[in-house]
């Protein structure tokens, strides 16, 4: 596997991590495959070299249920049920990693913990992400929007590390639980390897993953074919009863209001992938799906005066970008064919800016 990542950042990582008794790693709200997938792989790495240092992992919000099975996702921390502990731990911290994002807001309340301990403490921080625009607030980064994922990066993070001359403490293969977690963050973030996934290096992991002793069948079984009844319910409803197709500009839309999530028992990680279902039409090349959402505490700063909030999540094929659309419209980003973003206020206000605003964004050809 040839190196893509520079080497003096990877010496400075190496020197960082080894100087640091606790490190705490970090990932963005609502975390998926890759944003689990690439703290614990890196938690199982850095237990396995038997140092003294302890890891502990903190995320914004509760991981899926589809992703409990993880090798020690029950020992992340979980921001939103234990700010103290977490708010703790960060301080506490003599390095901070953070994966899969890009700017303080994308960790809700635990951003501004962050850059408190950042600015007052001098922790130092390194950042492993796939996003574009990072925003510039770790002494360490590893910013790759071309990479398919951040599970990937974390892969070529290791290698690099257990080869770096002069730092023997790093010089250990991929531990199985380790190689596990990286695997389902590259399968989660490619959809198995349908989209992201034409590189030809990317399989290159993916054989090194398999060979440490990667179940990828089981891995694919686990998060895939793990659904509720209520989930399958929930998304037959989306489709039956709330698809709103935009035949001149190849778009669709579904939205759910929180009387509607409560319906069919709405669990974190529910809504995930019905937004890329209408891309599966003939000529559907824009897809939005909106939900409402609670307000957290964290979100106060952003939320305004407003106690509803809307959660958007945007899919398009080709060469028609969809961040733009967030950027300019929901206050979001991401990448060019899957792309988020926020509104505070009614459903149905939201609802409004979409069809105030797709005409000036999506092609009609
Ligand atoms: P999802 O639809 O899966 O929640 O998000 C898809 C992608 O859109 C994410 O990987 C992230 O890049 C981006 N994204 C989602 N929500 C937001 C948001 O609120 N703000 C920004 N800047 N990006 C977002
Ligand atoms: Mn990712």
């Amino acid at each position: 596997m040839t190196s893509i990542l520079p080497m003096d950042s990877v010496r400075e990582t190496a020197r960082i991590l080894s100087n640091a008794r606790k490190v705490v790693i970090l990932t963005h709200i609502a975390p998926d495959g890759d944003a689990m997938g690439s703290s614990l792989g890196l938690m199982h790495y850095l237990q396995s070299l038997g140092s003294a240092a302890s890891v502990s992992i903190i995320v914004p919000t509760l991981y899926p249920d589809f992703l409990a099975w993880m090798p020690q996702a029950d020992t992340v921390v979980v921001y939103e049920k234990d700010a103290a502990l977490s708010n703790h731990l960060l301080q506490d911290a003599d390095a901070v990693i953070c994966t899969d994002f890009n700017e303080p807001k994308r960790i809700g309340g635990l951003g501004g913990c962050l850059l408190a301990v950042l600015q007052t403490r001098h922790t130092p921080c390194i950042l492993i992400d796939h996003h574009l625009h990072p925003a510039d607030f770790a002494d360490v980064v590893f910013s790759y929007p071309e990479s398919p994922s951040s599970c990937e990066l974390v892969y070529r993070l290791i290698c690099d590390l257990s080869q770096l001359a002069g730092y023997p403490l790093f010089n250990r293969p991929l531990n199985l639980p380790a190689a596990t977690c990286l695997y389902t963050g590259m399968m989660t973030d490619t959809g198995n390897f349908s989209f992201n996934s034409n590189r030809a290096d990317m399989y290159e992991i993916v054989s090194g993953l398999v060979r440490v002793g990667v179940n990828k069948d089981a891995v694919y079984n686990s998060v895939f074919n793990a659904w509720s009844a209520d989930r399958m319910r929930l998304v037959g409803y989306c489709l039956y009863k709330k698809m709103i197709i935009i035949p001149e500009y190849h778009a669709a839309l579904i939205f759910l209001t929180r009387k509607e999530l409560y319906r069919f028992n709405f669990r974190s990680g529910d809504a995930e992938g019905i937004v890329n279902m209408p891309l599966q039409i003939r000529d559907i090349c824009y897809s939005c799906f909106m939900r409402e959402d609670k307000v957290m505490p964290a979100d106060i700063p952003f939320a305004g005066g407003s106690r509803r909030k809307v959660k958007i999540s945007m899919r398009s094929q080709g060469d028609r970008p969809v961040n733009e659309f967030c950027h300019s419209v929901f206050n979001g980003g991401g990448h060019m064919n899957a792309s988020g973003g926020e509104f505070y206020g009614p459903i149905e206000q939201a609802v409004e800016l979409f069809m105030q605003n797709y005409a000036k964004f999506f092609l009609k050809e």
